[in-house]
């Protein structure tokens, strides 16, 4: 949603980009030499391990962005617990009806959600939950012009 908050920017950001993976783009391989590659979310899952380490092989530049991806924050909340307890808890004590945990239709969770940066090399943080709209706007266009991003309007810049 922050990327939204962009508002207008967001069209002199796509005039300069040509956006090759996303939600939004209907590819099913994340391609090769990526320039730039932007990840929200922990790493949850051994799906979610396995995908982030194709995409750092494949991309030159790696952002996390929002806390989600830097400190590994709401999906990391279940880290103090075990994994099985988890299951039980989502698919057991929280569910009225077929209780029991899918097998085949979501990825198997790793002992803990970690942030990306602990699993692949990160080159750029861009934390905040969500992150300022000003600071990806203006991270990206510092990328574009082969700048170094200034982070002064993140916490980390505080
Ligand atoms: S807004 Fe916050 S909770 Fe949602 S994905 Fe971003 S960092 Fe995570």
């Amino acid at each position: 949603m922050s990327f939204l908050d962009m508002d207008e920017r967001i069209l002199e950001i796509a005039a300069r980009v040509e956006v090759v993976y996303s939600p939004l783009v209907d590819l099913k391989e994340f391609p090769a030499d990526v320039d730039v590659t932007i990840v929200e979310g922990g790493v949850s899952s051994e799906e979610d391990l396995h995908k982030i380490r194709m995409v750092r092989s494949r991309t030159k530049l790696l952002i996390a962005l929002g806390d989600c991806a830097v400190t590994s924050n709401v999906p990391g909340m279940r880290n103090t617990f075990k994994v099985d307890d988890v299951m039980k808890r989502a698919y057991f004590e929280n569910a009225d009806l077929k209780q029991q945990v899918p097998s085949d239709v979501i990825p198997k969770l790793l002992p803990r959600t970690r942030p990306v940066h602990e699993v692949v090399p990160v080159d750029v943080f861009l934390p905040g939950c969500p992150p300022p709209a000003d600071v990806i706007f203006g991270a990206l266009v510092s990328l574009l012009d082969g700048t170094t991003p200034d982070l002064s309007g993140t916490r980390f810049g505080r």
